[in-house]
């Protein structure tokens, strides 16, 4: 057992939420910090849907055991407040680099000396961090996976200045919150999972946006001949449509113009994907 018994989220957006919801679901006591009020509705939006979500999804979460994690969830837009005594704290705020400098910035002169720092960054190295944090042995890499109560890989990737006990806590971590531990050996962008899913996401939006095939037929395709339970344009709205946008826009001029594409046919008309009711489909009448 880890001695890690205080978590903060930064950040309550997609993946924030779910991880903050998962750790207070396992026990924890959580912090969840975003910029402002209209942010903290939204995350309360967002528990509320989990809740439900993990009433259905989550084997044993009937009976009181999902609502009772939202007791053991505080909200804040105060980061001091947020990150007072926190054992870890879990960095899940927008793809965008100079904005998680400047937030670990803040973060190393507020946080307690004890604290550990782990980006969920699904792009970024932590070697482009490490420096702001003021502390890079006691930062790395902790990544999950979208839906993480039924997708539960957290892949641990430090840098060459985090300490290996470090590494192991949050391994041990890990578990505790019900996540299946995997260490990434060496620094990698974009680790296993996205090693192998971004190219795969870019090359499904080229089919699309060079009007070779719809994006139904291209996820049917994928479907069908190999046996997956989605096609790429599912897994778009299940991510939500501005993480790869940011991802591509800082890319070079044939990743600019998908990002391009996603923006006029997609986001600028609100489809962000299933958080919004509509993405490449339609969610509105899920209920
Ligand atoms: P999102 O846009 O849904 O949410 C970002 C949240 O951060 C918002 O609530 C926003 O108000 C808040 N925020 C903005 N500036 C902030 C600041 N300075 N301090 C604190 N909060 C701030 O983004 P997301 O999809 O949840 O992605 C967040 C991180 O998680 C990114 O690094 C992304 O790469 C990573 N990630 C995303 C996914 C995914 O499937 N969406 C999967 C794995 C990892």
């Amino acid at each position: 057992m880890t001695d890690i018994r205080k978590v903060t989220v930064l950040g309550t957006g997609v993946l924030g939420a779910q991880i903050a919801f998962q750790t207070a679901y396992s026990g924890f006591e959580v912090s969840a910090y975003d910029i402002d009020d209209a942010a903290l509705d939204k995350a309360r939006a967002r528990f509320a849907g989990l809740v439900g979500t993990y009433r259905k999804e989550v084997p044993g979460a009937d009976g009181g055991k999902a609502e009772a994690a939202l007791q053991r969830l505080s909200l804040h837009t105060d980061l001091a407040t947020a990150v007072a005594d926190a054992d870890l704290v879990i960095e899940a705020i927008p793809e965008v680099l100079s904005l998680k400098q400047e937030t670990y910035g803040k973060l190393g002169e507020l946080a307690p000396e004890k604290t550990i720092f782990a980006t969920n960054s699904s792009t970024l190295l932590p070697s482009a961090m490490k420096d702001a944090t003021g502390r890079p042995d006691r930062f790395l890499a902790l990544h999950f996976a979208n839906s993480i109560w039924k997708f539960n890989t957290a892949e641990v990737m430090g840098t060459a200045d985090t300490d290996p006990a470090v590494f192991d806590t949050v391994l041990a971590f890990a578990s505790e919150i019900g996540m299946v531990p995997v260490p990434v050996r060496k620094e990698k962008a974009g680790y296993v999972l996205n090693s192998l899913l971004v190219p795969f996401l870019n090359s499904a939006a080229e089919l699309a946006a060079g009007g070779y095939a719809d994006p139904h037929d291209v996820d049917k395709v994928w479907r069908i001949a190999t046996g997956a339970p989605m096609g790429p344009f599912q897994i778009y709205d299940i991510i939500g449509l501005n993480t790869p946008y940011n991802i591509l826009s800082h890319g070079d001029e044939r990743l600019q113009k998908l990002a391009a594409w996603l923006k006029k046919n997609y986001i600028d008309k609100g489809k962000l994907g299933i958080a919004t009711g509509e993405g490449f489909y339609s969610y509105k009448d899920r209920s």
